[in-house]
């Protein structure tokens, strides 16, 4: 039964019976809207494709791995057929055979459209091929998970020829099949698109058709358009157009990936101008980013270092890159400019990370003022600027340590405030220092001392006294009000 209703005329979630037009091939006969459950957008507004074209679609992205696995591997080109465990031949998708020509592996590609719920006949024809000694691998598109744990692996939905098959090579590396150089020289080769593009191009228009370059064309469309509108989301969610590597996949394809692919092909004006326009659009978006890609890269690193995990930059690399990081930034800010944000938050989010080389040995010095303080028995607000002690340069470190107040985060400045004596500013040393003076003069004469007093001291103690006490009176919330009570208490004398 058809409605002649299109989908264009249906709104989601319709009861409605509704067919659909092929969007690549208008004559083709018009077909159920629930099978595009995979491209459709919220208002089914990806393209439109009919049975048919993704036979056609299938067998063009097999075709394309084909070639570009056929750069590495030695593919026999026209064999579709080994023979199987029974002595029956079986058709195949991709046949890899050795130095004299006899099939080794073969490469079984399960596109999702065509092997889902085919399950059992995939396995057991897989089986079947193993028994009559062969090695077989299903590389199976994402939502069809692997039938065979060990042998199989699963690639984006409509991946990019290019990656599917760095993807394949580096699987079957982990095989023992292929040499981990071989893998590793394909992906860089490979970074910004094809090897073999034209090898591919003729075949599909041999075996399938001019019509089915239009479906590839249409494939890679609608790749593209997905990735963007990821690519939209996940700025408007994070502010930068810099994920990092898995943090977001559409359909298995990697977001980060995809990324780097599309600033590479920007810098060497390989890209739709188009599409360029549209990256271009994207606030935060930056093409000064092949460098960028490197930076998040060397970030990265440099984090795995510091927590000791996979991909850590070696010890002295780090040391350097970390110094080169802080240099740059200093010589920014001395000329008014910053970092660019998002590389600033990749820095500074480095646990323990410090934009002062200064500060590499904050907890030391800390350690040492504490042994000062203990073996002078000295208040750390009594150092003065110059002073030096067990050769230790203490008064430029608190110095520096308050003049970069503004900087520390609550555990530095905790540190600090657990010094004995310590304050963030001169003059509350110097009110400090007066109180402890107030305190040994009062304990030497047994009581408070008297602004009008004839010796001149006790007149500066007194005067002190009195002025302290009516600035801040009622004060609880001030911590020299505290003391300043504390210590008029033990003499009997109370401060409102
Ligand atoms: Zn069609």
């Amino acid at each position: 039964m058809r409605s002649g209703v299109t989908a264009d005329q249906l709104s989601v979630g319709s009861n409605q019976e509704a067919w659909w037009t092929c969007d690549i091939n208008p004559a083709h006969p018009s077909f159920p809207r629930i099978v595009n459950t995979f491209t459709g957008g919220k208002k089914g507004t990806g393209t439109k494709t009919c049975p048919e074209c993704r036979l056609v679609g299938t067998s063009v992205q097999e075709l394309l791995l084909k070639a570009e696995l056929a750069t590495v591997l030695r593919i026999d080109q026209d064999r579709k057929q080994v023979p199987g465990a029974d002595g029956r031949n079986a058709a195949v998708d991709i046949v890899a055979v050795d130095e004299h020509g006899r099939p080794s592996l073969v490469l079984e590609f399960d596109g999702v459209w065509w092997h889902e719920g085919k399950k059992d006949k995939d396995a057991a024809k897989a089986a079947r091929l193993r028994a009559a000694g062969l090695t077989v691998v299903r590389i199976r598109e994402a939502h069809l998970g692997p039938l065979d744990p060990t042998f199989d692996l699963v690639i984006g939905f409509q991946a990019a020829a290019e990656d599917a098959a760095a993807d394949v090579l580096d699987h079957l590396v982990g095989l023992g099949l292929v040499e981990r150089a071989a893998a590793d020289r394909y992906r860089e080769d490979s970074f910004a698109g094809p090897q073999n593009r034209a090898l591919a191009t003729q075949w599909i228009r041999d075996r399938l058709g001019e019509a089915a370059l239009r479906v590839e064309r249409n494939l890679h469309k609608e790749r593209w358009a997905r990735m963007h509108a990821a690519l939209v989301n996940y700025e408007a969610a994070e502010g930068h157009c810099h994920p990092s590597d898995q943090q977001v996949t559409v359909g298995g394809v990697d977001l980060a990936r995809w990324v780097r692919k599309q600033r590479t092909l920007v810098a060497s004006d390989g890209l739709d101008p188009e599409r360029a326009r549209r990256l271009s659009a994207i606030p935060s978006w930056s093409t000064a980013s092949a460098h960028d890609a490197s930076f998040r890269r060397q970030c990265d690193r440099y984090r795995a270092a510091v927590l000791n995990t996979d991909g850590a930059m070696e010890a002295r690399e780090a040391t350097v890159w970390a110094n080169n990081m802080r240099t740059t930034r200093k010589r920014m800010v001395d000329q008014g400019e910053d970092l660019p944000s998002w590389k600033f938050e990749a820095v500074a989010s480095i646990p323990g990370w410090s934009w002062d080389p200064f500060e590499e040995g904050f907890l030391a010095k800390v350690v040492i003022l504490q042994n000062f303080a203990a073996e002078t028995r000295r208040s750390v607000g009594s150092i003065n600027q110059r002073e030096e002690w067990s050769g230790h340069r203490i008064g430029v470190w608190v110095n520096s340590f308050r003049n970069r107040q503004a900087t520390y985060d609550a555990e530095r400045r905790a540190a600090l405030e657990a010094l004995p004596g310590w304050a963030w500013t001169p003059q509350e040393d110097t009110w400090n220092a007066t109180l402890a003076e107030l305190s040994d003069w009062a304990a030497e004469h047994d009581r408070m001392p008297r602004a009008h007093a004839a010796d001149a001291t006790e007149r500066r103690l007194g005067v002190w006294k009195r002025n302290n006490k009516s600035k801040r009176q009622g004060r609880t919330d001030d911590d020299q009000a505290v003391r300043l009570r504390a210590l008029l208490a033990e003499y009997n004398e109370h401060m409102p």
